[in-house]
């Protein structure tokens, strides 16, 4: 299965209405270890990229994305939008001038977002962060592809394993952003930028079991 250009854009816009979905609840785990905004920086800010991408007409995937980082980078306060934002402005460069985009397409989307998230945020594994849930989410789509596997069922796999490593955030004490600064506190809560990864990635799955019928 191969995704249009058109698909992208449906993707992106089931996103922000499961980021609206759960703004409260974002914002609720981020009341509990950070400054209680996560819910409300994520909703403004995939609002903010619905609106643009109205007015886009472009069959470039990489171009579409690049728009959706930049608008995040520059309508979210907080740590996690200049990070979400880098994640989906490097994620377009492994897609640019692209129109279509399969399973490869988006282990290479994946990959790319984790390394910006990493050199901008210098966080690695088990630092308590959104990492937590993409980097075992892509090491899954990874194993899915060279079993052969398609996009959607890749995505399940992808969901499960960012779901896990949402729920080890609770077991892990914060090394990096806000919650860093509680220490010990932030063990037994889950962390929020984990939470918002995971919701998109099963976002995605939801939206390609969709495309599929
Ligand atoms: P802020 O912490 O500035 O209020 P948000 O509440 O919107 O920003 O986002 C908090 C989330 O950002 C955290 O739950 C964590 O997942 C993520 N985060 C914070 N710092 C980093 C970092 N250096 N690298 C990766 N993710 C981070
Ligand atoms: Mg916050």
């Amino acid at each position: 299965m191969k995704l249009s250009t058109s698909d992208i854009l449906e993707i992106v816009r089931d996103i922000g209405k499961v980021i609206e979905d759960n703004k409260q609840y974002l914002t609720e785990l981020d009341a509990a270890i950070g400054d209680a905004d996560h819910g409300i920086n994520m909703a403004r800010g995939f609002r903010a990229v619905s609106q643009k991408l109205e007015g886009m007409r472009s069959e470039d995937i990489g171009e579409i994305l690049k728009a959706v980082g930049m608008t995040l980078v520059s309508n979210v306060g907080g740590a996690s939008g200049p990070l979400y934002g880098t994640a989906f402005i490097r994620a377009a460069s492994a897609v640019q001038g692209k129109s279509s985009a399969g399973l490869d397409d988006f282990v290479s989307m994946l990959d790319a977002a984790i390394e910006g998230i990493k050199s901008r945020g210098k966080a690695e594994l088990e630092d308590k962060t959104m990492l937590d849930a993409l980097i075992p989410a892509v090491a899954a789509l990874r194993e899915a592809e060279a079993e052969g596997m398609s996009l959607v069922a890749a995505f399940a796999r992808a969901k499960e394993a960012a779901n896990t490593g949402l729920l080890h955030t609770k077991d892990i004490v914060a090394r990096k952003g806000r919650a860093s600064y509680l220490g010990e506190r932030s063990f037994g809560h889950q962390d929020p930028g984990a939470t918002s990864s995971y919701l998109m990635l099963a976002s995605i799955h939801e939206s390609l079991q969709e495309l599929r019928r």
